[in-house]
């Protein structure tokens, strides 16, 4: 079945120059390709250390560590060899450009090696997606999570769930099919709607999580806002640059928003800075202005920085639109005159939680900021780290299977076994969607776009 697939080769470690580069092959060909660069294949999964060289002329290209993974025993299930040379760019071009040249050998796609695992049944896609943010993961909550689920965290779950759903079914099915013969207990329908209607509660209990599992993923969303010129940019320049900030410019990163990803006790906490918050006649800016304040509304907490040197009192956040969003006010710039935190009756008709006294240009206060944030961060997060579901896709799967069994059980109980073994099917569909039993195709592509080449 795979000796038809071609043989992919990929730099699997990072980018070159570095002490070593890690070369893998993949396929039917891997055992050729050893033989032709290194004259054998070694015993199975023992280092050996080789030459190297170009099967064209015969020039060496390194000396390297040689391993050979036979099928179905390897990462992918197919025949694997890893090459460990020099990391060095020339050392890499020769051995990639010599593979290239063996027949039925070419260079690997974005996750393709691990998209043959899971072809192979080495991985199911919940593993996969593990897998993906295990390499993403930027804190240690992350990568727990991460690696959780790499180790089938949901994935087996959701496939004990669909057992049970199947045998649900299987009753319901031995029902319709065997309805007029006299020795078919007369109520299979009975038990099957009871395993339904706890797999049901279950699954739902799982789901109301407050979505934190996909926050961890993504981090915890901090919006700093407030008008024009009151230090917001000063304020996330300073914390970009603590020890904590892990600076990744994200794809997603516009023009209106910056973001810094800090690792605050471990959790992932994304800043951004959105673009002044003011009345503006300027219909680009007012384009900035109401984007900044989507993403502001959107966010777990927001810090409303202001002047606090400024004469005229700057218009509150606007409450109304950010809903349930906590937020803390910032008293920016008290370097300039000190500053006097608001009296009590002053502060108790504002919408804020939290004030404090910054000045983001000394960076007097700012420990108290991180302080807070780590705070606040290890409250959100406290007890996710067992979330089950981390991703829309797993969010979705579930709520399609919460919503099948529920029609199953609304159906009435005699004449509609037809129309519950439907439901049931539909509930086992949905799950075995979720770990990529049944008809993926569609999202494979999906998810395997955000894997490096060489993974
Ligand atoms: P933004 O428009 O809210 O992003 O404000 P900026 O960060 O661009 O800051 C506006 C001006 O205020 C700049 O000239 C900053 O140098 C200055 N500024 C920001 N924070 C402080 C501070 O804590 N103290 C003082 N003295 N100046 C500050």
């Amino acid at each position: 079945m795979t000796s038809d697939r071609p043989t992919i080769f990929a730099l699997s470690s990072g980018r070159p120059p570095a002490a070593v580069a890690v070369v893998r092959i993949c396929g039917p060909q891997g055992g050729r390709a050893l033989e032709l660069l290194i004259g054998r294949v070694p015993p199975p999964r023992r280092a050996v250390l080789v030459r190297v060289r170009d099967p064209a002329d015969g020039d060496i290209i390194d000396e390297a560590l040689a391993l050979w993974f036979p099928a179905p025993n390897s990462e992918t299930g197919e025949d694997m060899a890893e090459l460990q040379v020099h990391g060095g760019q020339a050392v890499i071009a020769a051995l990639l450009g010599a593979l290239g040249r063996i027949e039925g050998c070419r260079m690997a796609e974005p996750g393709e090696f691990t998209r043959r695992a899971f072809l192979n049944g080495r991985l199911d896609l919940t593993e996969v997606e593990g897998l993906a943010d295990l390499v993403a993961a930027e804190t240690p909550a992350q990568r727990r999570q991460a690696f959780r689920q790499l180790k089938g965290l949901i994935g087996d779950q959701a496939e004990t769930w669909r057992r049970q759903v199947i045998e649900a079914l299987a009753l319901v099915e031995a029902r319709i099919d065997f309805s007029d013969e006299a020795d078919v207990p007369e109520d299979l329908i009975d038990p099957a709607l009871n395993a339904a209607q706890q797999l049901c509660e279950t699954i739902a209990a799982a789901l109301a999580d407050g979505g934190r599992g996909e926050r961890l993923r993504d981090g915890l969303v901090v919006a700093i806002a407030g008008p024009p010129n009151a230090g917001k940019s000063t304020l996330l320049n300073r914390l970009a640059r603590r020890e904590a900030a892990i600076v990744s410019p994200y794809p997603g990163t516009t023009r209106d928003v910056i973001e810094v990803h800090l690792d605050l006790a471990g959790y992932p906490v994304t800043l951004l800075d959105t673009a002044g918050i003011r009345a503006s006649e300027d219909p680009v800016e007012r384009e900035g202005i109401r984007r900044a304040a989507a993403r502001a509304a959107a966010a777990d907490l927001v810090l409303w920085v202001i002047d606090s040197q400024a004469t005229e009192r700057a218009a509150d956040f606007d409450v109304e639109n950010i809903g349930k969003t906590e937020c803390w006010l910032l008293r920016n710039k008290v370097d300039l005159a000190g500053d006097k935190l608001w009296t009590n009756s002053e502060w108790q008709s504002t919408p804020y939680t939290r004030q404090l006294a910054i000045s983001a240009a000394t960076g007097a206060g700012i420990d108290g900021v991180v302080g807070a944030l780590a705070e606040f961060a290890r409250a959100y997060f406290a007890a996710t780290e067992s979330a089950l579901v981390t991703r829309a896709r797993h969010r979705q799967a579930l709520e399609q299977t919460v919503s099948a069994l529920d029609h199953a059980l609304g159906q009435s109980r005699s004449g509609a076994e037809e129309l519950i073994a439907e439901d049931l099917r539909s509930a086992a569909t949905t799950l075995g969607r979720l770990t990529g039993r049944v008809d993926v195709e569609d999202i494979l592509d999906v998810i395997f776009r955000d894997f490096c080449i060489g993974k």
